[in-house]
């Protein structure tokens, strides 16, 4: 049946309340209502669930809608029932109902009142199901995030490769509505043959996403403090940090909470309850950061997340294109920032060597895929839409934001003749090699394949080796980009020619690329210097002259202000805001915003009149396998719990308790124990230590020892330092 272009374009008004179709949504659901396959491919936010939707609603019978996640289901419901003054509008079908529910569900579907019916695969393989759907009015079959049919995707699904079966079993002529967000080539054609559907008409929309910035960051040994300064820079905004396991996201979101960030976690180690709070309180901007394992993300609609940042590699370009998919979906700025090492590319490739042997293959092609990305020197959009089959042209100037390598070009050389190099020797080698054993050969490494294969009794063995893996890796990456070359998928990843690879041999011209990133420990030099350097002693002399001015204006002695080891990390780093200085040494927030002003405001005069260039690198707490503790000390003094209380559930010697308390005090952060200091000391002795140290040099516990004879008992001396220095120092 042909529908009327107004009729539906008024449905799409009166349903939704929408005066244009967004993308190609009319074409799909035109082509939906002649009865005709489809499979629509187009990112999150391109408006998919529309698609089926609308004919859905306005078709006899009842659509049949395929949805890995049940919390997706039920939203869609909601959804759907907020047009309708029917409840039985739409219903999910799943076995976590009551024998009731279902009933109630079958009796609507029965009775021609549901439009859309949500199942997950496994519900739908169920014999009774079928029976049920048989003897129903099925309009079409819909199957969402339908690239969990490949293996080659990434969220493989077992149960989705047998719809197609199922849907046999209900009616051979159902039309079947295939939707995902993300398909490269390989997962697309696995698509179409599993689901058996040749002939569905392919409706697939650009994956460009013009306001996303793409950058990837050597993930250095200070990544913690690339990380803080990160976010610093973007304070207040919302952003998510993926992480791969539950361990590194407590570790991650501790030190963000050590740094003053409003940050919580989300994994699935996590119980529901917290779950979904934390996800809440980060939907309702009561904290800004939200880190998580992969569990997190899959239907939020947060449309103002301004970062995406993956503090470790992904396993996949399909996930890391989803993952960063979620920042600026309202069409503002979106950072998306990997920060990579190959280190963790060792790690992830441990774990797949435990998977069987196919498994292992294809993970590790997914992996070197997004190895290839992060070393890339080309456009990271250019190599991302590559890589989701899109030819992407970044010199057409689209007004869209671009990557690091776009904004930081390398140099470019001619490497006309090293391509011929490399294409006569793919094509010598009968095209049967994948790029290791091709670089390999090149380069002169007698590897055991090349031993096997006698390989290094060719005349071409050996033949680049003047230049190194390094080179050739990026060449022929960027071959596979301007597709002179193609990695075979199916062969996991031979390398074949191209036309365009076929043509440049026969008539060959000039071809420039730029080399490949190689990452490597270069800051190993700064920390030497930084490590030989020493304080600017007139710098010093400044600022202990300002302490003393400040420490007599307020009637207190000057290591309150500040100690001198605060003064003399100020004078290697010069801070000169305040949040560059609440991240000095022994200085926090409280600290910062009680004293900083001044300070900060006499460094920037004395770093503009000297000229001095700073060390662009803030000074990050460090969460510390202590990190927990802290907080949980922090937490518990915030809510007054006696010291016996705290030490006998954390099981701390009392020692180690008080060293933590000075620890958390001395960086900074404010703990008032005066509820219970009381009990240790009676008024008039806590008047007399809090003189001792108003008087007082330093604060120093031994000279304080000295000082009463005995008076006191170390501990108790502690105990009140604390307090004094909670209440003047911080
Ligand atoms: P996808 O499944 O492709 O990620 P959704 O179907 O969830 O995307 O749609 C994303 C958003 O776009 C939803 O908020 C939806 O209401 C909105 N939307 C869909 N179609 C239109 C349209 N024609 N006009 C305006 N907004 C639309
Ligand atoms: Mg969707």
């Amino acid at each position: 049946m042909k529908i009327n272009d107004n009729l539906i374009r008024d449905s799409l008004k009166k349903i939704f309340g929408f005066d244009e179709f967004k993308g190609l949504q009319k074409e799909v659901i035109s082509n939906i209502f002649e009865n005709k396959n489809t499979f629509v491919i187009m990112p999150t936010g391109g408006g998919k669930s529309l698609c089926y939707q609308l004919p859905a609603l306005m078709k006899e019978g009842t659509a049949v809608v395929v949805s890995p996640l049940i919390a997706l289901m039920k939203n869609q419901v909601d959804h759907i029932r907020g047009f309708s003054n029917i409840n039985g509008i739409a219903h999910v079908l799943n076995s976590s109902l009551t024998k009731d529910e279902q009933k109630k569900v079958k009796d609507d579907v029965n009775k021609g009142i549901t439009k859309l019916l949500y199942m997950a695969p496994e519900s739908l393989s169920k014999e009774s199901n079928i029976e049920f759907l048989k003897s129903n009015n099925i309009s079409l079959l819909a199957i969402d995030e339908v690239h969990c049919i490949s293996e080659w995707g990434h969220d493989f699904r077992p149960e989705y490769r047998n719809l197609r079966l199922l849907a046999d079993k209900i009616d051979k002529n159902i039309p079947i509505i295939a939707l995902t967000a993300t398909a490269t080539p390989k997962v697309q054609s696995d698509i179409l043959k599993n689901l058996n559907i040749p002939d569905a008409k392919i409706y697939k929309a650009s994956f460009n996403r013009p306001n996303l910035f793409y950058e990837v960051r050597y993930k250095r040994d200070s990544v913690d403090s690339d990380l803080i300064k990160f976010i610093k820079n973007n304070s207040s905004k919302s952003g998510i940090i993926y992480c791969l396991s539950r361990k590194r996201v407590e570790e991650v979101t501790n030190l963000l909470q050590l740094n003053s960030i409003k940050a919580l976690a989300y994994h699935a180690g996590l119980d529901s309850k917290t779950r979904s709070n934390n996800q809440d309180l980060f939907l309702k901007e009561d904290v800004d950061v939200i880190v998580a394992t992969i569990a997190f993300g899959m239907g939020i609609d947060k449309p103002n997340i301004r970062f995406v940042i993956h503090y470790d590699v992904p396993k996949s370009l399909e996930s890391y294109y989803q993952e960063t998919g979620r920042a600026g979906r309202d069409g503002g700025e979106g950072h998306c920032l990997v920060f990579y090492s190959y280190k963790d590319i060792e790690r992830l490739e441990r774990f797949i060597t435990s998977k069987t042997n196919s498994e292992q293959q294809l993970s590790s092609l997914l992996l070197e895929e997004m190895v290839s990305y992060c070393e890339t020197s080309i456009s990271r959009r250019k190599y991302l839409l590559n890589y989701f089959g899109e030819e992407f042209d970044n010199n057409t100037g689209d007004g869209g934001m671009l990557d690091d390598n776009m904004a930081n070009p390398k140099e470019k050389i001619d490497v006309k003749k090293e391509i011929i190099i490399l294409l006569n020797l793919i094509d010598k080698t009968k095209q049967i090699y994948k790029s290791k054993e091709l670089i390999d050969i090149l380069i002169g490494n007698e590897s055991s394949v090349i031993k096997s294969h006698k390989l290094n009794e060719k005349s071409f063995f050996g033949i680049g080796k003047n230049y190194d893996k390094t080179f050739w890796t990026g060449l022929i990456r960027q071959l596979i980009v301007a597709r002179f070359i193609e990695k075979n998928i199916e062969s996991y990843g031979i390398i074949l020619i191209n036309e365009k690879g076929n043509k440049f041999l026969s008539s060959p011209k000039t071809f420039q690329i730029s080399l490949d990133h190689e990452y490597s420990d270069d800051d190993k030099i700064l920390t030497h210097i930084k490590g030989g350097m020493s304080a600017d002693l007139e710098l010093m002399s400044i600022l202990k002259k300002l302490r003393k001015q400040i420490s007599n204006k307020l009637n207190l002695p000057p290591y309150i202000i500040f100690q001198d080891p605060s003064l003399e990390d100020m004078t290697l780093k010069y801070p000169i805001t305040i949040s560059e200085i609440a991240n000095i040494h022994g200085v926090g927030e409280g600290k910062a915003n009680k004293y900083g002003k001044e300070f900060v405001d006499v460094i920037s005069k004395y770093v503009e009149e000297n000229n001095i260039s700073r060390i662009d690198d803030f000074v990050v707490k460090t969460a510390g396998s202590n990190s927990a503790l802290k907080l949980y000390i922090i937490q518990s003094i915030d809510r007054k719990l006696s010291f016996e209380d705290i030490i006998s559930f954390k099981g701390l010697k009392m020692d180690e308790f008080v060293k933590e308390m000075e620890s958390i005090i001395y960086s900074g952060t404010k703990l008032d124990i005066s509820y219970c200091t009381d009990d240790v000391l009676d008024e008039d002795q806590q008047t007399e230590i809090n003189d001792y140290f108003m008087e007082a040099e330093s604060d120093d516990i031994k000279l304080a020892m000295d000082e009463f004879d005995g008076e006191y008992e170390e501990f108790e001396l502690r105990i009140y330092r604390i307090k004094f220095l909670s209440e003047f120092a911080n």
